[in-house]
């Protein structure tokens, strides 16, 4: 696809974040939104995960540094997606501070359902703890300020579509002409 780059060793398998010890049962979630450009050609049901680790400078999103909200479960998942049957992706926003639940809520999205699955990681690396072939999209990247945000060319975020378990770079999709 044009504008894509296959990258053949794209990330390194390491954590720059000293974070804490959360049970799976833990992960919380703020809202659902169905949305249109978080995620190229698809329709998108976001699910905005609380507890965010990251603290990002400038982060427009702070009421999700506090683990407050709705327990995220494979219950919840599916009556989300029997609620959005018109979403064609479903994308866990955050959860870094516990990729390996969000690695086994992917997984169980992907054998119980036909929709994508996509992550918006605020790590700087993909997190060792992700299976690649349950996830059909991954974004890196902390917000910085400096860079701008996923639809600017000086972004540092980047955004990857997974293909038989090879990632490639699609960040230049969200770029403005
Ligand atoms: S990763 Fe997202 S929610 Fe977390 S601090 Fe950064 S911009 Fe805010």
């Amino acid at each position: 696809m044009k504008g894509e780059k296959r990258i053949r060793s794209p990330i390194h398998f390491s954590s720059h974040f000293s974070l804490l010890t959360f049970h799976p049962s833990m992960m919380k979630f703020i809202d659902v939104k169905e949305v249109f450009a978080e995620i190229p050609d698809e329709i998108t049901l976001a699910i905005s995960i609380s507890g965010c680790p990251i603290q990002c400078k400038g982060c427009h999103s702070q009421y999700l540094w506090e683990d407050v909200g709705q327990e995220l479960t494979t219950e919840v998942l599916s009556e989300l997606l029997r609620k959005h049957l018109g979403v064609s992706c479903l994308c866990f926003m955050g959860g870094d501070q516990n990729p390996a639940e969000i690695n086994r809520l992917a997984q169980w999205t992907k054998q119980s359902s036909k929709v994508k699955v996509a992550w918006y990681s605020g790590r700087k690396t993909l997190s060792k703890e992700i299976d690649l072939p349950n996830f059909d999209y991954v974004k890196i990247g902390p917000y910085d300020e400096a860079c701008g945000p996923l639809n600017v060319k000086t972004t540092n975020q980047v955004m990857y579509r997974v293909e038989n378990g090879q990632l490639f770079d699609i960040t230049s999709r969200f770029w403005k002409l």
